[in-house]
């Protein structure tokens, strides 16, 4: 049953798959779980398949082993599937912060493997499918760092931007076929991706949260909700979100 302010979400997925990568954590663990409130059919894609799986169980989806970085497993993961009707890009991260003067070129490898390529991988092999559903849509989580440049972060917005321009090129290049895109570009959320971009330090990363209010996964998955469910007719092209409490990706309340 709807209620009156679920803004027809309840049941918009109804008969549909959707396929979030990344879903073993933070942002697309919780776009798994909205996403199949709302009736979708849910494929959850991550390399720590434990905690897919259990996910999964949970929501009443699927998990499969993905890799992003490894064109046979995405290769793999996509033969598996009838039908996609919604993509969700999140797999992604960043690695390190440091001035270009002592970057790490590894960590740059990392990030631009994983949230470039990796993001082109998927996508262009799930294109076909997306067609055929006759109304598919995807979403591309980017980031503010999409957005802007900041001190010690080039490795991660500049492959933010690209992940940007890559997705934002598709909206121009599908025109006139039966597929939305939507790029949410969120500000700071507190998951796992700062214990990842410091490699395991708990405390730097609870530091980087300490003293403000982030969001929190299932903000952004709730958005996610949202967009899958506006009328085929209608596209959010992209959506821009940060806590209050941060103004830029260097400005917040505790750096004035
Ligand atoms: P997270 O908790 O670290 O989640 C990252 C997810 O990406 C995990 O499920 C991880 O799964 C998956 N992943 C990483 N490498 C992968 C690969 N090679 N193949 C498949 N999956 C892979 O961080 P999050 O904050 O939810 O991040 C989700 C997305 O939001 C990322 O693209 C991130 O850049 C973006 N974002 C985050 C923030 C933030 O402040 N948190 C802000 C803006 C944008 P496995 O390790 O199990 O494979």
């Amino acid at each position: 049953m709807t209620t009156p302010n679920d803004s027809g979400r309840t049941g918009s997925g109804s008969g549909k798959v959707a396929v979030v990568t990344g879903a073993s954590s933070g942002i697309g663990a919780a776009t798994a779980r909205a996403l199949a409130r709302d009736g979708f059919s849910v494929v959850l894609g991550a390399r720590r398949v434990d905690r897919i799986e259990a996910l999964a169980e949970e929501i009443g989806g699927r998990a499969m082993y993905l890799d992003v970085t490894d064109a046979a497993s995405v290769e793999r993961f996509v033969a598996t599937l009838d039908r996609a009707d919604v993509l969700v890009n999140n797999a992604g991260g960043a690695k390190g912060l440091a001035p270009v003067s002592e970057a790490n070129l590894e960590d740059w490898r990392w990030m631009w493997e994983t949230n470039v390529v990796g993001t082109l991988r998927i996508t262009k092999a799930l294109l076909p499918k997306l067609e055929e559903s006759g109304d598919g849509l995807i979403i591309t989580i980017t980031s503010t760092a999409a957005l802007e440049a900041y001190d010690n972060g080039a490795g991660y917005t500049s492959a933010k931007h690209a992940q940007g321009v890559l997705h934002r090129t598709l909206r121009l290049e599908l025109l006139g076929k039966p597929i939305r895109l939507t790029e949410i570009c969120p500000g700071m959320v507190e998951t796992e991706f700062s214990l990842v971009r410091f490699d395991g330090d708990a405390e730097r990363a609870d530091s980087v949260y300490q003293g403000l209010q982030p969001m929190v996964a299932d903000d952004i998955a709730e958005i996610i909700s949202f967009t899958a469910s506006r009328p085929s007719h209608v596209n959010l092209d992209q959506i821009v979100v940060r806590p209050r409490d941060q103004a830029t990706a260097r400005r917040n309340i505790k750096t004035g």
